[in-house]
């Protein structure tokens, strides 16, 4: 994999003397980073910005270079991963120019960022705080039995704030994987605390059932369909 700059340069010459052949190979080279299936989406992959050699460059840097050149099936998670990060990334003043976006881009950046963090706090919240969080829980010590006491509140808001970032990061962390446990000491636990393990299973395969139906919706919602 090259570095960034050599991989921009190469793309925009075989766009102007029509080298297709080398094109596609370029775009080869970045389809794991910037996958087109959700079954390409590894969390143990480099993903991303990451994919190039050299210094990593700004995922806006990115993003700039894949609408220029049309690599349209990598843009649902080309600005996916300029969005995650959050407000004050998309508009950085202090960014050099190749890393500033147009009123366009940015507009649909932020635009997409505002509908993937309103369904991330909306459907975490209903996970962990939902009715069925207490429904299923058969362990005696388990907070999650008296789903309206302040013990549990509290342990579901610790699990809510880490899960979802405070509230002043503005970025959206909707398509990783959660960690739900934290090391205390060489003893894995909840962040929750004294929330038993299978209650971390249902918020678990829910989060991924999230990841998975966001997916499906980043091409409409970065506005790349239709
Ligand atoms: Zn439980």
């Amino acid at each position: 994999m090259p570095d960034f700059t050599t991989f921009s340069s190469l793309l925009r010459i075989t766009t102007k003397y029509e080298m297709p052949a080398v094109r596609s190979q370029l775009f080869e080279a970045v389809r794991d980073a910037y996958p087109e299936t959700f079954e390409g989406l590894v969390p143990s992959k480099q993903l991303g910005e990451r994919v190039f050699s050299g210094p990593t460059p700004h995922p806006n840097e990115v993003l700039n270079l894949f609408v220029q050149q049309k690599l349209t099936s990598a843009l649902p998670m080309a600005y996916y991963m300029a969005a995650q990060r959050g407000l004050d990334s998309l508009m950085d003043g202090r960014l050099p120019a190749s890393a500033r976006l147009s009123p366009e881009i940015l507009h649909v950046a932020l635009r997409g960022l505002m509908t993937l963090r309103e369904a991330e706090l909306n459907e975490t919240h209903h996970l962990i705080f939902g009715s069925k969080a207490s429904h299923h829980c058969s362990t005696p010590s388990c907070p999650s039995r008296t789903p309206t006491g302040p013990a549990t509140l509290e342990a579901f808001q610790k699990v809510f704030d880490h899960i979802v970032g405070s509230s002043s990061q503005l970025g959206t962390k909707v398509l990783q994987v959660p960690e739900f446990y934290e090391d205390c000491g060489g003893d894995l636990q909840c962040v929750g605390p004294g929330i038993c393990g299978n209650c971390v299973e249902r918020w678990e395969s829910g989060r991924a059932g999230l990841r998975k139906k966001i997916w499906v919706t980043l091409p409409d919602v970065f506005g790349l369909k239709g």
